[in-house]
């Protein structure tokens, strides 16, 4: 949620400045990470006609990385009998922050540097259209599209994984910020009590409790000070988040305990977001959100209790593409 300045380049919609080809039928979207690409086409609708994976490689600064994608496109284009003129462009998904020129401000998993991710890719791929953005973002808008989200234009989509991600749509569109930096909700400050240090260097982020590094933490803690009694928690060697919300399922006290702290923090970070940004749905991905109902059971209790009057009618529910949100939202970055 970047405050606009006067070098307020990443504002507005995701398809300035594109030239699709509306004329086309279908749209390939990728997910770029650190060790793995999706792809998948989808029909102008959002119907998924065919996904698959091809490995990243990182090797020499990551030079072919994009050269890879678009040779796993033609493929593909070539396998179906597909044209340039069936294609209304490529949408894609990048781990690092983008901007709406399609520059790429670093992207330290694949060794990227800062440079136009749109013109190179576009270039390998007989020009067609291409539209980039940051990875969570393009998630969001995934869940938006075809996703929990469905039917919601004002949509904040919150990734609960090793980390905390997020993204913001707003009437529609990424809210991108001003370096692309928008919907970094895993580092809202929540606790000026921690003493640990975030991966980010500030203490007291969101992301440490509500990951799944946080919620272990959380429960090393307890037991660590000595909470651990007759709780299944303690008799195991190492702790995991899905041992924790299944211990909370089973009704185990101080893995209840664990879920009310856990709940206040995730709570009061979507209370912040809501209060700022004021969205219709939440929708909730990531690893953590396995746990399912419980989990939002507990996020619900405490954002409700924290969040202003106003922003309170906005729901929490889990997200329905899982992986999947990356591709369906880089298509959709193409699509009208
Ligand atoms: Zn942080």
């Amino acid at each position: 949620m970047g405050c606009s300045g006067p070098n307020n380049v990443g504002e507005g919609s995701h398809r300035k400045n594109l030239n699709v080809n509306l004329n086309g039928k279908y749209a390939f979207g990728v997910d770029l990470g650190g060790t793995t690409v999706k792809l998948g086409y989808f029909t102008k609708d959002g119907k998924n006609i065919e996904k698959w994976e091809i490995t990243t490689n990182t090797k020499n600064g990551g030079e072919n990385i994009l050269p890879d994608i678009a040779n796993a496109i033609k493929k593909k284009m070539k396998e179906k009998n597909m044209t340039k003129e069936d294609i209304v462009g490529v949408g894609i998904g990048v781990p690092g922050p983008v901007d709406a020129q399609g520059i790429i401000y670093g992207a330290v998993n694949l060794g990227w540097g800062t440079f136009n991710i749109e013109e190179k890719l576009s270039a390998l791929l007989d020009k067609m259209a291409v539209k980039a953005g940051n990875d969570a973002n393009v998630a969001a808008l995934g869940e938006m599209w075809q996703g929990g989200g469905k039917g919601h234009s004002n949509v904040v989509a919150v990734t609960l994984g090793t980390g905390v991600g997020g993204g913001i749509i707003i009437k529609g569109e990424i809210l991108a910020g001003s370096t692309g930096a928008g919907g970094e909700v895993g580092h809202i400050h929540l606790n000026d009590d921690e003493t640990d240090s975030c991966g980010c260097g500030n203490k007291g982020c969101l992301e440490q409790y509500a990951s799944a590094t946080g919620v272990v933490r959380l429960a090393n803690k307890a037991l660590q000070s000595g909470k651990g009694g007759d709780s299944c928690l303690a008799k195991l060697e190492k702790v995991t988040a899905k041992d924790i919300w299944d211990a909370v399922k089973n009704g185990d006290s101080l893995a209840v305990e664990i879920a009310e702290i856990y709940g206040q923090y995730l709570g009061k970070g979507l209370a912040a977001i809501a209060d700022v940004c004021n969205p219709t749905i939440f929708v909730i991905g990531g690893g953590v959100s396995k746990a399912g109902d419980i989990l939002i059971k507990y996020a619900e209790k405490y954002f409700q209790q924290y969040a202003f009057k106003g922003a309170k009618g906005a729901k929490i529910v889990l997200s329905v593409l899982g992986n999947d949100s990356g591709i369906y939202g880089a298509a959709k970055m193409v699509l009208p």
